[in-house]
């Protein structure tokens, strides 16, 4: 695959400089120079296929020039062993259950797929590799997990101090050996600048190889292509036309549904479920841009995004297709918590409150246009992960799975934001 920056300046590169770059120089996206279709075949067959046995054929058609097929299959294999099952909660009305990933969220889909593209490559090299990241809270868990004892690669996150949940903080402090956690006496910007600056010091960069594990980066995206063909696997048999409701702030997950798209998956249409971060319903309302700074604050925090990163590869992949396949709609905190019990009461299901945005979305395309289809919802996590909101919601304790419960000892550096702190820390701990 062959990659071009959504900014047209930068030389077109190849998958494995892609990932490890993460960002051209001049600041755009990197996108593949050209999306191959899935052949009829697949599409017609493509409800006897294993969730893995998908992976691969997608993963094949778009990678195939830059890792031979026997070694994809055994990287998704490793990579990739959970499931995504389109749950029915009623009559075309199904979740896509993202969160049975080792940090319980979709992001695992996308780091556990790029911990084992970038091992892969280095594997061949022998180099090693540091990985850098700031996160606001669910990032970096996958990120942590996903990287996780992966051989010849040390990973440092950064989380802002008293603002990630108590169990988003244990995944990112209690794994220890490869996986180090700074605790930075600020905000996640104080964290992002910190971690700018330091892709930005040529010394360090001399020293160190450096890269990144943010959203953007290309590896992350593929793998969230998968699920939506499973899930169009799975429901194929509704004979209805698709719609995905798909809680957004980054637009990471949405983007990936129209790489989907455009290798041929058939589908009616996307929704962008935002909560009051509304650049892109606003932008699919009134056909501009405005950037929210600073982000505004929500009970569906992961989501608290001001201006999206992955905007420039959805123009780029449905340019004035826009409105015949996205339609946005946005939400408050008090919409959402009537929709996390909603769900509750009318299906006896539990939901995250981005989980509870994407139903909502749903429910009001369906409303406004009154369509025959079958509707399915993105549920980003697991409800778990979000345990104070969703008791003051609900009014009592939910259960919640052992793997969020795990206990083990917190291993956090806390450092202030400035620069040189970090970067002494860093001296002493890259590899
Ligand atoms: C990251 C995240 C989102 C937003 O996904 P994007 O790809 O950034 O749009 C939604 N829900 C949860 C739980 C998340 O962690």
């Amino acid at each position: 695959m062959k990659l071009y920056s959504t900014n047209h300046i930068s030389p077109e590169v190849s998958f494995r400089e892609a990932i490890f770059r993460g960002l051209p120089a001049d600041h755009g996206l990197y996108m593949p120079t050209e999306i191959p279709t899935l052949p009829q075949s697949f599409w017609d067959n493509v409800e006897n296929l294993s969730f893995n046995e998908i992976a691969v054929a997608v993963s094949e058609a778009l990678l195939g020039e830059d890792i031979p097929e026997t070694d994809l299959e055994t990287l998704i294999h490793s990579a990739l062993d959970f499931e995504a099952p389109a749950v029915k909660l009623a009559a075309d009305l199904y979740c896509l259950e993202l969160f049975h990933g080792p940090s319980m969220a979709f992001k695992d889909f996308g780091a556990r797929f790029m911990a084992a593209t970038m091992s892969y490559f280095l594997g061949q090299s022998g180099e090693t590799l540091n990985i850098l990241v700031a996160t606001s809270g669910d990032t970096g868990g996958a990120v942590a997990q996903g990287f996780y004892r992966v051989p010849g690669i040390s990973v440092t996150i950064l989380y802002p101090k008293g603002k990630v949940s108590a169990i988003q903080e244990r995944q990112l402090t209690t794994l220890g050996e490869n996986v180090k956690a700074l605790e930075v006496e600020g905000t996640f910007d104080d964290c992002q600048a910190l971690v700018k600056q330091a892709f930005l010091d040529e010394e360090l960069r001399n020293q160190y190889h450096l890269a990144s594990a943010n959203s953007i980066n290309i590896a992350r995206l593929i793998p969230q292509a998968f699920y939506y063909i499973s899930a169009y696997a799975q429901l194929k048999k509704t004979g209805k036309e698709l719609v995905f409701s798909v809680p957004s702030g980054n637009f990471g997950n949405l983007t990936a549904g129209i790489l989907a798209l455009r290798m041929g998956m058939p589908v009616k249409r996307f929704v962008a479920a935002t909560n009051v971060n509304n650049v892109v319903p606003e932008f699919l309302r009134t056909g501009l841009y405005t950037p929210i700074s600073p982000s505004i604050s929500t009970i569906s925090n992961a989501m608290d995004v001001g201006n999206p990163s992955n905007f420039p590869r959805l123009k780029a992949l449905l340019g004035h297709q826009i409105h015949d396949y996205l339609t946005g709609y946005f939400y408050t905190d008090e919409e959402t918590r009537r929709a996390v019990l909603d769900l509750y009461r009318k299906y006896n299901y539990l939901a995250c409150p981005h989980t509870a945005v994407a139903y909502l979305g749903l429910q009001d395309y369906r409303r406004e246009t009154g369509a025959d289809l079958t509707g399915v919802f993105l549920s980003t996590a697991h409800y778990g992960k979000f345990l104070p909101e969703m008791e003051a919601i609900l009014g009592f304790t939910p259960e919640i799975p052992d793997r969020l419960s795990m206990a083990g000892e917190k291993q956090a550096t806390v450092t202030d934001t400035a620069y040189d702190t970090f970067r002494a820390y860093l001296k002493k701990n890259l590899i």
